[in-house]
């Protein structure tokens, strides 16, 4: 009459097993990334609102002085050649990216 124990598959018997606690799945050798004091699957982190916040502060800062260094002077001499299109925002994509790569290595589970 001994019924065998059934694996909680919630997010948080998941998690108790080193998954995600947002989603529920399980790591499976996938990185888990521990972001607000649970660990996140790689989806589940890329939304941490947290984590994005404080990337995109980052790419205004270092976005806005890196437009500042490299087109400066192109932009106070009144001119906007087209390539500014996609340089501009390309400069402020690349420290959010880089922001968010560190957040996301440094919170990585071992
Ligand atoms: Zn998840």
């Amino acid at each position: 009459m001994s019924s065998t124990p059934t694996r909680d598959s919630s997010p948080e018997g998941v998690a108790a097993r080193g998954g995600c606690a947002r989603c529920g799945q399980a790591s499976a050798g996938n990185p888990v990334f521990e972001l607000g004091g649970e660990g996140r699957c790689l989806p589940c982190s890329l939304r941490y609102r947290p984590m994005l916040r404080r990337s995109a502060l980052t790419a205004l800062v270092v976005g806005t002085a890196l437009v500042a260094i490299n087109q400066g002077a192109v932009l106070l001499a009144g001119q906007f050649p087209p390539s500014l299109t996609w340089q501009i925002p390309l400069t402020y994509a690349v420290p959010f990216c880089v922001a968010s790569w560190g957040a996301l290595s440094n919170s990585r589970r071992e």
